[in-house]
């Protein structure tokens, strides 16, 4: 593995579970080993917040003693401010993350953390997503020291913007030691909302967890976490469905 500093390599870290998560700090802390960093989160956890971009209000930007940028905003308003405006320089590389808890298969259209990467990507810029597959942050250490790994393992092909959308199993780092390419798997619709009664016997609800992993077959993300193994799917943007673009030209005037 390479020790020092890349000469100006710029890494812009992002997440969804806000800049006080230890995930991000852990990130951080890797990755500054060997690059200069520039740390740009929400300012709260945004977890399940998407693709989505504040147009109905202004935004603000803080600076923490660490020298962490916090905005009072989503995961994309933070790689958005960052990159067109806040910092003076384009990053090499965007990364998300660490996340707490799994974002595979239909999870990464609703994931924040998928969605800070994905925002660097869609400006041009390679961009990686990392996840742990547990709550708790017990071997956050070691995800972080793999998510190090990864990114060392793809700076010859950051010229080619790439996304990729790693989820790391809650395991020691000795024990991370297969890492492997994936497709998305695919989960069960979404389990029934929560009802519940506000203080005052207003109704409310709580949308419920995701549902089960459907598509968990081999080559899946689903499949790889399960072996204990750590899953990187390269991911694209375009949603275009072509068997059925081919179906509606049959169909419209
Ligand atoms: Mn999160």
């Amino acid at each position: 593995m390479r020790s020092g500093k890349i000469p100006s390599m710029r890494i812009l870290i992002s997440n969804d579970d806000g800049y006080l998560a230890p995930g991000i700090n852990a990130l951080a802390e890797q990755l500054s080993s060997f690059a200069d960093i520039v740390v740009v989160a929400p300012d709260s956890n945004r977890s399940g917040s998407s693709n989505s971009l504040t147009l109905d209000r202004p935004l603000r930007v803080m600076k923490s003693d660490k020298g962490y940028y916090s905005v009072n905003g989503t995961p994309s308003d933070c790689v958005h401010i960052a990159l067109t405006g806040l910092l003076d320089e384009r990053p090499d590389l965007v990364v998300s993350g660490i996340n707490q808890g799994q974002n595979m298969g239909d999870d990464t259209l609703y994931s924040g953390t998928v969605a800070a990467a994905t925002e660097g990507f869609l400006f041009g810029i390679s961009a990686i997503a990392f996840s742990q597959v547990a709550h708790g942050w017990s071997e956050l250490d070691a995800a972080a020291r793999l998510a190090k790994d990864i990114v060392l393992r793809n700076l010859d092909a950051l010229n080619a913007p790439f996304l990729l959308n790693v989820n790391i199993p809650n395991r020691p780092y000795a024990a991370l030691n297969k890492v492997v390419a994936t497709r998305l798997g695919k989960r069960h619709e979404s389990e029934p909302v929560i009802r519940s009664a506000d203080p005052h016997g207003n109704e409310i609800f709580w949308i419920g967890p995701a549902g089960r992993a459907k598509d968990a077959g081999e080559g899946t993300d689903f499949h790889a976490t399960e072996q204990g193994w750590v899953s990187v799917t390269p991911l694209q943007i375009d949603l275009t469905h072509g068997p059925q673009l081919e179906r509606l030209r049959t169909v419209l005037p």
